[in-house]
């Protein structure tokens, strides 16, 4: 970690006695939280102690932040997300309170090491990939730019599964985050909250006439916050975390029911216990769908009734709600959310329908995150009527209102009608969340600019027309506080040596690097901190694999979830094409590369781990061939984490964005290692093309179909046979492949990857090989000239500023949520 400017405040304090201060907090919590004396303490419990001392430095910011967030006049930004995929908490604590020297010389002088330590700490694994990462660095970017939010999702005990390699394929190990304690945890058992399941409705009159209905439910369960600190960077600001953990209700009541509902009521008591257990891995098919259904509407249940109750409690009437509150919602995993609110204002508080309504659109937006059809998310109705027949009923209702609407705008044009109600009613009828989720927001986004476009052109199209101002952009963006400063400490040293410190505050900064993008001493400071990063990958890869690469060798890495249209299959085939053409041909004057994967494929995804097991059978193969006198390196880097990642990203040379152009909505992990110097082959898909933009097509490898020409390239009739009958190079890649040659001699094994390649090739792998090839060979002759590739480096870097997570959080808070920065008075203590 780099060595940090001292924090404004409080300069005149002697180091020495703030280490001997630290120091002795951090023994006095080893005895007062975890029982320990020094001599016999175990790393985790230093871990421990340290984890709660760095806490309480930030307790009185939280709490400070907490109290001002309770002004009438603060609006605050609710960020409601299925994942947060927060990553390790201590280093980046330390980095953001400005702790980090104070702690490591503390921790020395008690005879402990702070790097081991923070390799002690296991990661809260309460997301997928991506979409659980984004949430994860808006939460820091929300507190850096002191905006008062709040992040709400679940708790679950088992996140992620762990992933393990047995014979070259994927094994899931159950993710144990929370079996040594989780030491940044508040949990308040005086904030839960009941949420309703199953049951049947009932229509009323109250003593003003007025029509109300009532849930009699079948059983509830309780939701209890668990809070979680997150700091911004150099400021006041602590913003709060807060996942709900499910409970079952202490007083459930079996005679309540008759036989009939007795089974259901158990159900719904095992449900209780066991919604909050497990985070279900996307691209999943159906399995577990209830019980997915059930976290969903839980969460945003809880959620909504805090925010309730923290309004109440600023003494304004609830009319007011969405003044007071902004609530994002990441995906259409919370999109319950625009019934569940309703039904509190109306069922609750007694709003009309036409105030409720009000207040829900002005309260809610909607980030879209996907435009493959696949997963968008649907419910069917039996389902959605016996697990939530309230919000159903409300949900029917804004659809009957909503449909009239579009009828009297489009009269006589039912086709449009059927494609924009809330109910498909093509087959089994189901409940189309995206649809609900836009009609209910008053914004809805994309996550980069070609997606933002797709989506008004093609999957909320009818909507686009209907409500042109309620769709734009807002481009992601990722947090240089973990991404760089905290995993790249040395490029972080060098850019504060190069530039001064003020790009630590606004990264936009860093386009001043371009400046020296030509000056010899930067240079051959560049090169050496992006060898000793691929150095100390190059150690992690022999400790974790066996394998020995070198760091000299062009480091070329995939890491991101296992998905046939992410295609690292695409890369797999250029590989072998590359062994190929080395054994042909010994004497090739090629470029030593280390091609290196990571990512988890969902455990129901047969394709995805069949691809894992097609890495790794290349690896087996390539490795060792002593023909190729190891010139190729293949790598599959196990259970592809953020942690994994601090040591992954930096040490790119180049970052392979693949994708078929118009299936990745942004993209993310693309901007982490362009912050971080690497180059990028990539198609022009998600945010690649703004990457391409910023950096300037010099400093970018371009390939393949774009966007239209894919769509093209479908609608006519696509035969992928025909591109493997006109490429020898193609042809002999899959015979390798079909031969048997990385499945020791298996001639079935991949007979699945290869029949859909030859076949139907949805992903178009076939169709932008040779593209990918002929790209490949730039990236060759642009390696071979280290000035220019160094150059190339710099100038990434350089043009990386709009790619940080707080330019998409400042675009947000003035676009969507109307909030602003609050400044948090230094803490009593
Ligand atoms: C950034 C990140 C991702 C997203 O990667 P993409 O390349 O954008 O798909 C997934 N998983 C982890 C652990 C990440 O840090």
């Amino acid at each position: 970690m780099s060595e940090i400017p001292a924090p404004e405040v409080a300069v005149d304090i002697d180091p020495a006695a703030k280490e001997q201060a630290f120091a002795h907090d951090v023994e006095r919590n080893l005895i007062c939280r975890q029982a320990r004396y020094p001599d016999i303490a175990t790393q985790h419990d230093w871990f421990m102690a340290l984890a709660y001392t760095v806490r309480d430095r930030m307790l009185a910011n939280w709490a400070g932040s907490m109290q001002t967030y309770s002004a009438r006049d603060i609006k605050v930004a609710c960020y409601l997300s299925a994942e947060f995929l927060i990553g390790p908490q201590l280093g980046n604590s330390l980095l953001n309170l400005g702790l980090e020297s104070e702690a490591r010389e503390a921790m020395r002088s008690l005879g402990q090491n702070l790097d081991e330590l923070l390799a002690v700490e296991e990661e809260p694994g309460l997301g997928n990939g991506g979409l659980g990462r984004l949430a994860a660095c808006y939460l820091d970017s929300l507190a850096t730019l002191q905006i008062p939010a709040i992040g709400y999702g679940i708790r679950y005990e088992f996140g992620i599964f762990d992933q393990a390699l047995r014979d070259g394929w994927q094994v899931e190990v159950t993710d144990k985050w929370l079996q040594k304690g989780n030491p940044w945890e508040i949990v308040r058992p005086d904030v839960s909250y009941y949420v309703s399941f199953g049951g049947h409705t009932q229509c009323t009159t109250d003593e003003a006439g007025r029509l109300r209905v009532q849930w009699h439910h079948t059983g509830q369960v309780k939701g209890v916050a668990c809070d979680m600190p997150m700091q911004g960077y150099r400021v006041n600001t602590c913003n709060v975390l807060r996942l709900w953990k499910s409970e079952a209700v202490e007083s459930f009541d079996f005679q309540d029911f008759n036989a009939g509902k007795y089974y259901e009521a158990v159900e719904m008591k095992v449900v209780s216990e066991t919604l909050s257990k497990v985070l279900y891995p996307n691209d999943e098919p159906d399995a577990g769908k209830r019980l997915r259904l059930a976290q969903q509407y839980f969460f945003v249940s809880c959620s909504l009734q805090d925010m309730l109750r923290l309004s109440d409690a600023k003494g304004l009437p609830v009319e007011r709600f969405a003044d007071l509150f902004a609530a994002q919602l990441n995906d259409t995993h919370p999109s319950i959310a625009v019934a569940e609110l309703m039904r509190l204002l109306l069922d609750e508080r007694g709003l009309s329908w036409d105030v409720a309504w009000n207040i829900t659109q002005r309260a809610l937006a909607y980030t879209n995150h996907t435009l493959l059809p696949e997963a968008l998310e649907t419910w069917g109705l039996p389902l959605f009527q016996s697990l939530l027949p309230r919000p159903l009923e409300i949900i029917y209702e804004i659809n009957r209102r909503f449909l009239d609407d579009v009828r009297r705008i489009y009269p006589g044009d039912d086709a449009r009608v059927m494609r924009m109600s809330f109910i498909d009613e093509a087959g089994d009828r189901k409940v189309r969340m995206a649809h609900l989720a836009t009609v209910g927001s008053h914004a809805v986004n994309g996550v980069a600019a070609l997606h933002s476009d797709l989506l008004r052109q093609t999957v909320l199209r009818d909507f686009a027309e209907m409500f042109p101002e309620r769709f734009l952009n807002v481009t992601n963006g990722v947090t240089p506080r973990r991404f760089l400063m905290l995993s790249n400490p040395a490029l972080a040293r060098l850019l504060d040596d190069t530039l001064g410190t003020d790009w630590r505050h606004d990264l936009a900064r860093l386009d001043a690097l371009a400046a020296h993008a030509d000056s010899p001493a930067l240079h051959d400071a560049w090169r050496k901190v992006r060898h000793d990063n691929k150095a100390a990958l190059a150690v992690r890869i022999h400790a974790t694999t066996g394998i020995e690469v070198n760091p000299g060798a062009l480091f070329d890495i995939q890491v991101k979830r296992i998905h046939e249209y992410k295609r690292q299959h695409l890369n797999a085939l250029y590989i072998i094409s590359l062994w190929r053409r080395l054994s042909r041909n010994p004497d090739l004057d090629l470029p030593s590369r280390c091609f290196i994967f990571g990512g988890k494929a969902a455990p129901g995804y047969a394709m995805a781990k069949l691809i894992i097991r097609l890495i790794t059978g290349i690896a087996e193969t390539v490795n060792d061939d002593p023909a190729i006198g190891g010139r190729i390196k293949v790598v599959f880097y196990p259970d592809f984490n953020v942690k994994n990642g601090h040591a992954i990203y930096p040490a790119a040379d180049l970052s392979e964005q693949i994708s078929t152009a118009g299936k990745e909505a942004s993209g993310t992990g693309n901007m982490k290692f362009m912050i971080n110097g690497a180059l990028t082959i990539g198609t022009l898909d998600g945010a690649n093309v703004e990457i391409r933009e910023e950096a300037g097509a010099e400093n970018f490898f371009l390939f393949g179909l774009t966007a239209a020409q894919v769509d093209e390239l479908k609608r006519s009739d696509y035969r992928p046979a025909d591109y493997v009958r006109n490429d020898d190079t193609l042809r002999d890649a899959l015979d390798q492949i079909a031969e048997g040659r990385f499945s020791r001699g298996d001639r079935d094994m991949f007979r699945p990857l290869l029949d859909n390649l030859m076949q139907s090739d949805p992903f178009l792998v076939l169709a932008d090989f040779a593209d990918y090839v002929r790209c490949q060979e730039r990236v060759n002759e642009a390696w071979r000239d280290k000035e220019q590739w160094t150059r190339m480096s710099i100038m990434n870097t350089a043009r990386s500023g709009k790619f940080s997570s707080d330019r998409a959080i400042a675009e947000y808070a003035e676009r969507i949520w109307a909030t602003r920065p609050v400044r948090i008075d230094h803490a009593r203590s």
